[in-house]
């Protein structure tokens, strides 16, 4: 009897033994399988930071006060064709003048858009080395470069404007500034990144406009 129940006790022991593996391989399965979307998304947004050489507007060195400024609105709440979340950063002209302060490309890259969308205004899309999408928007005209082009970090792609919010053409709906987005695509799928922490990471990396470029 006293045998029965030690070979019992053992065969239990055993069976939970085996249980307790079965359930640690498990879990070890199923977080390198979710962890997988995560490191292509890390290593995306690694892309990005390799990717950019400067700030979007230039330095006005003949005039100081031809500033820009800008704040961390992500996801802030826009109303303007449905309520949804800001995916971009806006950065304000201190002074609210069209055509005023010209737009370079953060990257170097191959234009991929350009013309009117209803939010977006007069736009133009980027596609850098690492294949993400730099979206400058709210334009008020462009630069002698069309889709297909290839441009470098630096390279003027337009002029700050207001415009957006309407049919072609639409103007002052809002104050002069550029909205910037940038978007990743881990596995395919379209992914907004905050590019607040980019900017701030790249705000003294500024080309030197000496007189109105
Ligand atoms: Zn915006």
């Amino acid at each position: 009897m006293r045998k029965k129940i030690h070979n019992l006790c053992l065969g239990i022991l055993l069976l939970a033994f085996c249980i307790c593996l079965l359930t640690a391989n498990l879990l070890e399965e199923s977080q390198s399988d979710s962890q997988k979307p995560w490191q292509e998304y890390s290593e995306m947004e690694q892309a990005i930071w390799e990717d950019v050489k400067y700030f979007p507007v230039p330095e006005f060195t003949s005039d100081p006060t031809l500033t820009v400024s800008y704040e961390n609105s992500w996801m802030a709440e826009r109303t303007y064709g449905g309520k949804r979340g800001h995916e971009g950063t806006d950065i304000m002209a201190a002074k609210n003048e069209r055509g005023l302060y010209p737009i370079v490309s953060m990257t170097d890259g191959v234009v991929t858009k350009k013309g009117w969308l209803e939010k977006g205004g007069y736009r133009i899309g980027i596609v850098s080395p690492n294949g993400v999408y730099f979206y400058y928007a709210h334009l008020d005209s462009y630069a002698d470069i069309e889709v297909g082009d290839e441009v470098k970090a630096g390279d003027i792609l337009g002029y700050m404007g207001d415009s957006g919010y309407g049919p072609e053409g639409t103007v002052g709906q809002f104050a002069v500034h550029l909205h910037l987005g940038i978007y990743i695509y881990p596995n395919g799928e379209e992914t907004s990144v905050n590019p607040y922490w980019i900017l701030r990471y790249i705000e003294n990396r500024k080309v030197k406009c000496y007189t109105k470029m």
